[in-house]
């Protein structure tokens, strides 16, 4: 009994499965055979090709799960079709068996060296060929179903780290500015640290901070100070020529710049390009104690880090550069160097007076 059930379970399960065949045979008789023996088979389709010649062209066209392929045919050898379905990336996978006159070892051999699945002699008795037909496509659909599921898997993940990269790039920008953020900054500055190390480069950092931004707050109001942010990145990321000097907003009104493989003599001219960049903005600031326009402090630091030494320490420099700069009447850049061992000190512009 249990195996009556058991039997009819997979019985069904196979019925559910449609098997397609292709049948390459010069001879209607043949078809016409083999269409009687599915006659009462609903769950396998017979499509007949009489012509080897437009033989695989069919096959891409019908998509059967199994082929049955003569092998002895007037105007093609039936090896040679063989070979062509296997040298075809969309027929290259289908099963199929070979329909033979004889059960020589001979051609056997050749037709499964040359990728045949399977080999009936005719005529083949109707319960082997429905059992072999039925199972050659059934194994075929699931490595479809395989493939499919494989390639939906890569999509998904090839998906899954773009939208992971996006997200990442997102958690390092600046919602404001949309230059990095203080997260980004960090990580770059890392990055770029250690990579300095490797390459025993020199690093440069510029801490950009904007002058009487709180006057400009009071007096324009909150809107106007988040514009006037926008516009002092727009323009420090603009000066930028370098892909690797980046831009990043360190906090407040408070930015930096992130100079890899750069020296005091060439950080110091960028410093003082962006120092100028956001003067030629002309950003009118009526309550700026030094000019007429929203203007910008700026501290240079370049070191050439040297293993066991943090970032922190590159950031320490720029930071008393930038109080220098504050200290010195704001709107100029100064700079702090251990190149020769020894910390300078050097304001290199001064502003209105
Ligand atoms: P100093 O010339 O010495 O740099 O003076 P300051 O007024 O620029 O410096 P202070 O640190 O006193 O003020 C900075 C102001 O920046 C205070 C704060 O309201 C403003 N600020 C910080 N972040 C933002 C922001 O995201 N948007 C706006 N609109 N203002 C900000
Ligand atoms: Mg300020
Ligand atoms: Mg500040």
């Amino acid at each position: 009994m249990t195996l009556y059930d058991d039997n009819e379970r997979v019985f069904s399960s196979e019925a559910e499965a449609i098997s397609r065949v292709l049948l390459v045979d010069d001879q209607l008789i043949v078809a016409e055979a083999f269409r009687r023996m599915f006659d009462n088979e609903e769950d396998i389709e017979l499509h007949y090709c009489s012509s080897p010649f437009e033989a695989v062209a069919e096959a891409e066209d019908y998509k059967p799960t199994v082929i049955l392929q003569d092998l002895v045919m007037p105007d093609m050898d039936g090896l040679s079709l063989l070979t062509s379905f296997r040298a075809n990336a969309p027929t290259k996978a289908i099963p199929i068996i070979v329909l033979s006159t004889r059960e020589d070892p001979k051609t056997k051999s050749e037709a499964f060296s040359r990728g045949a699945s399977d080999y009936l002699v005719k005529f083949p008795d109707r319960i082997e060929v429905l059992a072999r037909i039925r199972a050659h496509s059934r194994s075929y659909l699931a490595q479809q179903q395989r493939d499919e599921a494989f390639r939906e898997l890569h999509r998904l993940k090839a998906q899954l780290e773009r939208k992971n990269a996006e997200l990442e790039a997102l958690s390092c920008s600046d919602s404001l500015t949309g230059v990095l953020n203080r997260r980004g900054f960090d990580e770059y500055l890392a990055k770029e640290w250690v990579r300095a190390i490797r390459d025993a480069t020199e690093l440069g950092l510029l801490l950009i901070d904007v002058d009487f931004f709180k006057n400009y707050n009071d007096n324009y109001g909150h809107q106007d100070g988040d514009e006037c942010l926008r516009h002092v990145a727009q323009a420090l990321g603009a000066g930028l020529k370098r892909r690797s000097d980046i831009v990043a907003r360190y906090g407040g009104e408070e930015f930096a710049v992130i100079l890899p493989n750069t020296g005091i003599e060439g950080g110091a001219l960028i410093a003082e390009s962006l120092r100028a960049a956001v003067e030629a903005l002309q950003v009118p600031h009526g309550f700026s104690e030094v000019a007429d326009y929203v203007t910008v402090s700026v501290g240079l630091a370049s070191v050439k880090p040297a293993p066991g030494q943090v970032p922190k320490r590159l950031i320490g420099m720029a930071d008393k550069a930038l109080y220098q700069s504050k200290d010195n009447g704001r709107n100029r850049c100064c700079l702090l160097s251990t190149t020769d061992e020894e910390e300078k000190k050097q304001t290199t512009r001064v502003g209105k007076a």
